[in-house]
């Protein structure tokens, strides 16, 4: 492609609406326009760099054994009442309706429709395991679309739903797309872990996210240094520190007035956070008052007392619930407190010899609060929030909490929507069950941003080989000199000889000054950039300069063939 001919204007200063590095790169060298909020158009470069993540996620997943569909981006509405998902989405859902007045939605995703599709074709166990997916545009009127392509309206998606007979076929379905997941990263050059992620329902459904590490992500996430444990922040565990034997001091309360949190408490007292006692006091659904127990310098999981709980719903007490319990003074509550029917503590609680706590008495506390002695848990359960620098649940390592872009989900879904939706096949015996299901997605333009936050610099964009919309940006120093014809046909054969090698090059033809054509390169991010200029033809070399490293060589003008011959299959933009 010749830059003259490219549908293309590069920008010096990013839109100021533009959140995020990604998003400011991408506006800057013309890969994508912002239409309205959360939607972009994307122009020939960015469609070139969308189609090669595209490209690599459907070998990868056509190599896993799964077949690809193309569903409609507009469903009816009815699906989703048959799954009781229409409520669940409210107005996260576009919705549209047609000129007889029947509800459509335009896809947040597609369990629903895939569902009905199998049902409609496939009814006996013979015919699984299938694994269907596609490519397709979603939507979700996110509420604030922001971060550019990483949280828009509308994304592009790979979606793939697998169905089994039962969940050990299922779980050799998972580990397929599981094992297809790390190679797809690997080959999109992403710094990336799976997480381990709960799922929407207690107990748990075997589910795993794929972050990208990002200092702009959205969601944080706990890995150990030393092995290959990684959870989300909901489900990461730490390794609890071992008990202690109790102290043996009496309680004995004293005044802390006007000191209702418990840094005023540790304060005042000349202590560590560490050394109180937080007591959250919670409300389940059923009417029951408990108390989650943590050391004072810790947050507690809600996700993790729930499961502590055995799955009870709860709320922790507002001011309006602390004004019905009279006997629960807000910031003086302590553990002891005779009218709280459930106390979970995690099991740090009983790795200190005592602690300060409420003294169930507005304006005091207590200390030398003994557990066992002077109250009694009774659930222990880990229910802090994982923070870095806390042991590793399966090795001695030490867990650092980081931020992260989740590029990709995998989950086993079960029978949720086979059951809604009437998705049966029957066995070897003539039952019928319903199919086990799996689904699997990967955000195709969200990986795209994701990997402009992780390869860009000051200059612009550091594409990794197999994403650039080019394999070589070829730049010919032409100008008013006597030289400038013969540099221009060496730059010409180059660009022809490239192309005829299959080798992808974006030709930088234009009439500008060497500077604009330099920084034009350094901005649009192709790995390899060939350079023609007068001084080197008269000595038959030209110069290269690979832009992640800024490194720079010189090759014989006969050897640019043979160099890149081979090239054209890392780029087939
Ligand atoms: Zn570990």
């Amino acid at each position: 492609m010749r830059m003259s001919q490219l549908f293309l204007r590069t920008l010096r200063d990013a839109p100021t609406d533009a959140d995020v590095d990604s998003l400011r790169l991408l506006s800057r060298a013309g890969y994508v326009r912002k239409v309205a909020a959360g939607f972009y158009s994307w122009l020939p470069l960015g469609s070139r760099v969308l189609r090669n993540v595209e490209r690599i996620v459907r070998e990868e997943m056509d190599a896993a054994g799964a077949q690809e569909v193309l569903l409609p981006i507009a469903q009816p509405l009815e699906l989703w009442q048959q799954s009781g998902r229409e409520q669940l989405y409210g107005p996260l859902m576009f919705r549209i309706s047609d000129r007889k007045d029947a509800g459509y939605c335009l896809a947040p995703t597609a369990e629903e429709l895939i569902t009905a599709t199998v049902r409609g074709e496939y009814s006996s166990y013979r015919d699984l395991p299938v694994n269907l997916y596609q490519i397709q545009w979603k939507y979700r009127d996110e509420l604030r679309p922001r971060f550019g392509l990483l949280r828009s309206r509308e994304f592009l998606m790979k979606d793939a739903y697998s169905f089994d007979t039962d969940a050990a076929n299922l779980r050799k379905s998972y580990q397929l797309m599981y094992d297809a997941y790390h190679k797809v990263f690997e080959r999109c050059a992403l710094n990336f872990r799976p997480v381990r992620a709960q799922s929407g329902d207690i107990g748990g459904d075997v589910n795993h996210e794929f972050m990208a590490v990002a200092n702009i992500g959205e969601d944080d996430f706990v890995w150990c240094k030393s092995c290959d444990y990684a959870a989300n922040v909901e489900a990461a565990v730490r390794r609890s520190p071992e008990p202690v034997a109790p102290g043996s001091q009496p309680m004995s309360k004293i005044a802390t007035p006007d000191k209702p949190g418990i840094n005023a408490v540790a304060e005042h007292l000349g202590c560590a956070a560490s050394e109180l006692l937080k007591c959250l006091a919670f409300e389940t659904e059923a009417g029951a008052i408990g108390l989650a127990l943590v050391p004072g310098d810790r947050e507690v999981n809600e996700y993790a007392l729930k499961v502590a709980l055995g799955g009870v719903a709860y709320e922790f007490l507002d001011d309006a619930a602390f004004a019905r319990f009279p006997r629960l003074p807000k910031g003086y509550i302590g553990a002891h407190n005779q009218h709280i029917e459930i106390a979970v503590a995690d099991p740090s609680v009983l790795a200190r010899t005592s602690w300060v706590t409420g003294a169930n008495e507005v304006d005091h506390h207590v200390t030398d609060a003994v557990v066992g002695r002077d109250f009694q848990p009774t659930v222990v359960a880990p229910i802090v929030v994982v923070a870095s620098g806390d042991v590793c649940p399966e090795c001695d390592g030490e867990l650092s909490v980081d931020r992260g872009i989740e590029v990709g989900h995998v989950f086993q879904i079960g029978t949720k929507y086979s059951e809604s939706l009437g998705a049966t096949f029957t066995d070897e015996n003539g039952e019928a069950h319903p199919m086990v299901m799996g689904c699997y997605g990967i955000g195709i333009s969200r990986v795209v941003a994701a990997i402009v936050e992780e390869h860009h610099d000051e200059a612009g964009i550091c594409w990794p080989a197999e994403i650039s919309p080019y394999a070589v940006h070829l730049i010919a120093l032409t100008g008013k000199g006597a030289t400038s014809e013969e540099v221009r046909q060496a730059a010409v054969a180059i660009y022809d000889g490239l192309n005829s090698a299959g080798v992808s090059v974006v030709y930088d033809d234009r009439d500008v000054s060497p500077g604009v054509k330099f920084a034009d390169a350094d901005l649009l991010g192709v790995p390899v950039q060939l350079v023609v200029g007068a001084k080197g033809l008269a000595r038959g070399v030209v110069e290269r300069k690979l832009r992640k490293t800024g490194s720079r060589d010189e090759l014989a003008i006969d050897a640019v063939l043979g160099q890149y011959i081979g090239e054209g299959a890392k780029s087939r933009g």
